[in-house]
């Protein structure tokens, strides 16, 4: 056999997974079947504007090992969100947050005061423990920000209503008494300087890259050509959902130039909350690098349905959805040398830093093995 792995899939596991066993003498074959690297952290570079052409991503941890891993590649410039809401013609900041709270209730000044328009919203609904994502968000905020913020958000962008959805997506969103605009919690954050394609090039330096290669459909002709297989599709994909579908989360954008406009909306992103307007966000890429070049570039978030040939974006975790893919798992583990990992492999809404540490942990088992 010519490889030690076959790598399906140029996204930041698989890149990160090939980094490490090439670097210890391991020949990879990387496969991917769109035309470029990067999965969906790749940017293109348009009008001097590098453009997330898969959605924004912007790159934060906790983690100093994953951090420091990371920065080896490229260099960060220092990034922090804070994206802003817009409803109903008014602006508010995210996440929610102090700004937030005298934004929305100008009788609100202080944080004593905050808590206690919250807690007074809170106790009168008297959610126990909450059983859905709408409980959490109320119990977590209350009815006015729930329903200025979350409610409609939340039903675009995953065509579910909020009582439908697993709470663990809200916590992902900070609530706090201080005047903090940063989206984040991590310590550390940051967008590379250039885009990220340069991270997933040095990363693939050593191996073979192929592209356009669409691996369900040929492989017994891939299979072979490695002992082992690191598969990063969907794992439903890979067994012919010979167990049924999974449910997945697609997205659309639509991409705007405007030459004659150097900064159409003052920040990096701008959310839509109501469900009224068919995107949930407008990201302008410009502010992701302080970039001051002429015009700008804007993209249009829209979710939509994911049907086959569209790309899945986020993995539907609820109970139902987890379930099938236990049994998914099942049949994972009896393939013979295949590894399953990533968002798609793993069926879970990582984010980029779970990646670059799920992917090491893998290479570490993998090389000692
Ligand atoms: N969310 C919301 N209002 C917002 C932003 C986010 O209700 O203005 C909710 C929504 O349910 C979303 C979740 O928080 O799916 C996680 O948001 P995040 O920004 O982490 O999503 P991602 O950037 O991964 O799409």
């Amino acid at each position: 056999m010519k490889y030690d792995y076959l790598v399906v899939g140029a996204g930041l596991f698989g890149a990160t997974f090939a980094y490490e066993m090439s670097k210890n003498g391991k020949k990879c074959l990387v496969i991917d079947r769109r035309n470029h690297i990067g999965g969906n952290i790749y940017c293109e570079n348009i009008n001097g504007i590098n453009v997330h052409k898969y959605g924004a991503h912007i790159f934060h941890t906790s983690n100093k090992e994953v951090w420091d891993y990371i920065n080896q590649f490229t260099e960060f410039n220092n990034f922090i969100n804070s994206p802003v809401a817009r409803y109903k013609s008014k602006i508010y900041n995210l996440p929610f947050n102090m700004n937030t709270f005298v934004q929305v209730w100008p009788d609100v000044l202080t944080p004593n005061d905050a808590k206690k328009k919250i807690n007074e919203q809170i106790a009168s609904l008297a959610i126990k423990e909450p059983k859905n994502l709408e409980e959490q968000a109320l119990s977590l905020v209350g009815k006015d920000i729930y329903e200025m913020f979350i409610k409609g958000y939340t039903e675009k962008q995953w065509g579910k209503t909020c009582q439908e959805l697993p709470s663990f997506i809200i916590k992902r969103i900070p609530v706090r008494y201080t005047f903090n605009n940063n989206y984040f919690n991590d310590i550390f954050q940051g967008i590379p300087i250039g885009g990220y394609n340069k991270i997933i090039e040095k990363m693939l330096e050593k191996c073979d890259v192929l592209l356009n290669v669409d691996y369900n459909k040929e492989k017994d002709k891939y299979k072979n050509l490695a002992k082992k297989t690191l598969y990063t599709g969907m794992i439903d994909e890979y067994f012919d959902y010979s167990l049924g579908k999974l449910d997945y989360r697609s997205l659309k954008f639509e991409h705007e130039i405007h030459k004659d406009i150097d900064n159409y909306q003052g920040n990096a992103v701008v959310n839509y909350t109501e469900s009224s307007v068919p995107y949930t966000r407008i990201i302008e890429h410009k502010f992701f690098e302080n970039n001051t070049c002429k015009g700008t570039l804007i993209t249009k978030e829209f979710p939509i349905k994911y049907e086959q040939q569209k790309e899945a974006y986020y993995p539907i975790n609820d109970d139902k959805n987890n379930d099938l893919f236990k049994r998914y798992q099942k049949l994972a583990d009896q393939e013979n040398c295949v590894i399953f990992g990533g968002r798609l492999g793993e069926y879970k809404y990582y984010n980029m830093d779970e990646i670059v540490k799920k992917a090491l942990e893998l290479s570490s088992v993998e090389l000692n093995v």
